[in-house]
């Protein structure tokens, strides 16, 4: 199978996301299948995008999810993309060496000269964060937007991922989160960022920020309290949210 970088990444690139001021206006999934279906996993197949059942591939997709009830209810919503995890068992199933963890910055990505369209990655992802594309045979996922983040034509203000670039909400931000001094990092320690299902092991490098108590709310009801179950509560939603 394939092997991760012999030492630990350089750095840890990678992705904050903040559940609270998410506004669901899917803006980040939109710019994200904009910008790499002409980038580096160029084209991102859809199927029957006009019929009764389209399906296709996205690198970025946000799920909706009321929580409470009465005055504390709310809405809150869930992008969702690789993590690039520095566990991640889709690089070790690979039986091809298709899938890799890069050891400069820790990007997982994947060679489509060599990938054989197993999908034993998709199946070792307990995050629902591979692509395949069917037209193709083979296997997608966020890349970070490497042809972005490391493109030095662009201005630097744009070398970010592009639905970074794109939320209104200024829900997303980009960083390196093994340097403990970045902006990224001070976030999630002010914020007390959190790893989306750290029981498995992956040890996910994104973080997501949970949503806020909201002042003036009435003590919502159990066992649908949320997100004043913390971290428990958090973790019990998406699991519902991923396992649809
Ligand atoms: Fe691999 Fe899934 Fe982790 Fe991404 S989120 S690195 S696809 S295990
Ligand atoms: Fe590797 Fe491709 Fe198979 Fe995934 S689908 S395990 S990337 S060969």
């Amino acid at each position: 199978m394939t092997s991760l970088p012999a030492a630990p990444p350089a750095r840890r690139l990678g992705l904050v996301i903040d559940l609270d001021t998410c506004v669901g206006c899917h803006a980040c999934a939109v710019n994200c299948k904009e910008w790499n279906t002409g980038g580096h996993s160029a084209p991102l197949t859809d199927t029957d995008p006009y019929g009764a059942d389209p399906t296709g591939v996205w690198f970025n997709r946000v799920h909706s999810f009321e929580a409470g009830e009465g005055l504390s209810g709310r809405t809150v919503h869930f992008p969702r993309s690789c993590l690039h995890c520095d566990e991640p068992l889709c690089v070790t199933v690979c039986p091809t060496g298709a899938s890799y963890k890069r050891a400069e910055d820790g990007i997982v990505l994947v060679n489509p000269d060599t990938c054989i369209g197993c999908k034993l990655c998709s199946w070792a992802c307990p995050y629902g964060a591979r692509e395949y594309d069917e037209d193709e045979g083979v296997m997608k996922k966020c890349t970070l937007c490497i042809d972005r983040i490391a493109n030095e034509t662009l201005p630097e203000i744009d070398r970010v991922p592009a639905c970074v670039s794109t939320c209104p909400a200024n829900a997303r931000h980009f960083g390196d989160l093994g340097d403990p001094e970045s902006a990224v990092s001070r976030l999630v320690a002010e914020r007390g960022g959190v790893d989306l299902m750290p029981e498995l092991g992956y040890r996910p490098v994104n973080k997501y920020l949970l949503p806020r108590e909201r002042r003036g709310c009435e003590s919502p009801s159990e066992p649908e309290r949320f997100p004043e179950n913390g971290v428990s509560g958090f973790f019990a939603w998406v699991d519902r949210v991923l396992s649809r």
